[in-house]
């Protein structure tokens, strides 16, 4: 008994099965379906050409076919079945499908240039701190010797949570919170996260800054120079000289602002140091007195450096980067180069 293409009922029966038993996904099983049992497939053929076959064979071979065409129906129900999910919900897992590529990330420069300025200090032997970044007015002004009313509160546009409770303008609160703790000596530097009520192409609402103090008997602006030299000449190369400007920070006397020779044109003067050949990096000074009395430290027998600088600003120099507001634009495009 053979069909129209030359086939067997068993035959037909073996090669469907035999194929079924090797399908992956929901569409091959379909295709399968489309094949044997299709408008067009081989067991429909079959059928519709049984009246050609002799008298004795017909009824023996409709049976013969009717039987299979359920049996295979049932089959390719329960491999359906098996490719779905119990809620009937189409399985999303097809394992024919090509593999996705693991996207490896890469480091923030702000996270780079962070973790570079702490292994530096880390070998002068400083420890790296972490303070809160809602802040109490005491510790972000007062303890600094910034008390209410005075003049230098206007330099910090402050974000207030409540008349006492304030998003840190700066990082050093940090000063007044270890000191209250330990004795000196005193080796630390915290960077973190800042907050100001300021926004357009040079400034963000949040930025970084690291702040860093060294208390200890007969600490001199020595100290505090041959610090700031070393950290210039390793972040960019020995060949970037410094220069300390007199300036005013409530918390230090005396200040100073330090410049850098800029990196870009090495003085020669361009457009990022608006031709003059010098590059502002940061904030520093020998820690006030009053600073001191407000953490209980003998002022006749301790002195200090603290400073401060943007994290920003010094990976906008170091990795020539324009624009501030990159930083925070997640533009993939724009941090896979780091
Ligand atoms: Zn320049």
């Amino acid at each position: 008994m053979e069909t129209a293409v030359g086939k067997t009922i068993q035959e037909i029966e073996n090669n469907a099965l035999e194929a079924l038993d090797k399908v992956l996904g929901i569409a091959e099983v379909e295709a399968l379906s489309t094949r044997y049992l299709g408008r067009k497939g081989e067991l429909t053929t079959f059928l519709r050409n049984i009246s050609k076959l002799d008298d004795d064979e017909r009824p023996m071979a409709g049976k013969a076919a009717n039987i299979l065409k359920i049996k295979l129906d049932a089959a390719f129900k329960q491999a359906l079945d098996r490719f779905s999910t119990d809620d009937g919900a189409i399985s999303s897992i097809d394992i024919t499908l090509p593999g996705r590529p693991q996207l490896r990330g890469t480091i923030h420069p702000v996270t780079r240039i962070t973790k570079e300025i702490s292994d530096i200090f880390l070998r002068l032997g400083f420890d790296i701190v972490e303070g809160p970044e809602v802040e109490t007015d005491y510790y972000n002004f007062e303890a600094l010797n910034i008390p209410k009313y005075h003049p230098a509160r206007d330099m910090q546009d402050t974000f207030y949570v409540s008349d006492s409770i304030l998003l840190r303008t700066h990082t050093s609160p940090n000063q007044p919170r270890v000191m209250e703790k330990v004795d000196p000596p005193v080796r630390m530097i915290a960077p973190g996260k800042v907050y100001r009520c300021d926004s357009d192409l040079t400034h963000t609402p949040m930025f970084h800054q690291v702040e860093g103090l060294m208390v200890d008997k007969n600490i001199s602006f020595g100290d505090l120079k041959g610090t700031l030299s070393t950290l210039i000449h390793q972040i960019f190369d020995k060949e970037t000289s410094l220069r300390f400007r007199p300036s005013f920070f409530p918390f230090t006397e005396p200040s100073a602002e330090v410049d850098i020779r800029c990196v870009m044109c090495k003085g020669k003067g361009c457009r990022i140091c608006s031709w003059t050949g010098w590059l502002e990096v940061l904030g520093a000074g020998m820690v006030h007195p009053a600073v001191f009395e407000n953490v209980g430290y003998d002022t006749s027998v301790y002195t200090g450096f603290a400073f401060g600088m943007g994290i920003e600003r010094l990976a906008m120099l170091k990795y020539g980067i324009d624009d501030l507001r990159k930083f925070f634009e997640n533009d993939m495009r724009f941090l896979r180069q780091f």
